[in-house]
């Protein structure tokens, strides 16, 4: 008998990589949540929680917020029952200190780290035209990837906007934090790293994804596991 180790997908790479887009069809796909650190901060704002205010300051400078705010974020959100098949991270880990505290959660799990790997000039061009959903989080591109309907969700009609960090000048300001605080963790899980070509079309890069996943996860998918 083979046991069913829970999958853990990590998504790293730097902003405008793909890693949102492609997270929730995999997530919705492999049956597991998607958790995305970026979106739990962003529904605290929403809400104006005291979280929300403090998540606010740091977003809107492009700054990451506090290690200890982000591990709560993923560790409460992780503790949730819809997680014990796995989960799919999208935007955690982004330091190491935060890597070394998820480490001992991930002692019983297949671990995959995807990363998504895109030249700094696709960046720029993607991140500054990006649209997203207000409510299903859903991305489009004004030129390279629009909507059907101008400024409306193909998938759930809610209306579409500009995040605040996505203005060019923020946008420099999270690259240059990635380059320096989460790139690191390309090595750091060298062991379960999958690279990814991130400058393909938006298709593309998911097949890629759906077959370097099959291919990782073959022994324990044979057994059934998906
Ligand atoms: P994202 O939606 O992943 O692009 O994240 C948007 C912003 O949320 C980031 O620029 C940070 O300000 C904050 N954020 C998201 N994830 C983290 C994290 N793991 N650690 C610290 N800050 C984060």
């Amino acid at each position: 008998m083979v046991l069913e180790l829970p999958l853990v997908l990590i998504f790293l790479g730097p902003p405008g990589a793909g890693k949102g887009t492609h997270a929730l069809p995999l997530s919705q796909k492999l049956k597991i949540p998607h958790i995305s650190t970026g979106a739990l901060f962003r529904e605290h704002i929403k809400s104006q929680s005291p979280l929300g205010k403090i998540a606010k300051q740091y977003m809107n400078q492009g700054k990451l917020l506090p290690d200890e705010l982000a591990l709560k974020a993923v560790f409460e959100r992780t503790s949730y029952p819809d997680c014990c098949r796995g989960y799919l991270l999208d935007g955690f880990p982004r330091t190491v200190a935060q890597a070394e505290e998820l480490k001992p959660h991930l002692e019983n799990c297949h671990l995959i780290a995807f990363f998504f790997d895109v030249p700094d000039s696709i960046l720029i061009e993607r991140i500054t035209g990006r649209l997203v959903c207000k409510q299903c989080a859903c991305s489009y591109h004004k030129i390279y990837d629009p909507p059907k309907q101008q400024e409306i969700c193909d998938t759930c009609q809610g209306g579409l906007y500009v995040r605040e960090d996505d203005r060019e000048e923020v946008l420099r300001n999270r690259l240059e934090i990635y380059r320096r605080e989460t790139a690191p963790l390309i090595d750091f899980y060298a062991e379960d790293l999958v690279k990814i070509d991130g400058k393909q079309t938006k298709s593309q890069v998911f097949q890629e994804v759906l077959s370097k996943l099959k291919t990782v996860t073959a022994p324990v998918s044979a057994a059934g596991a998906f």
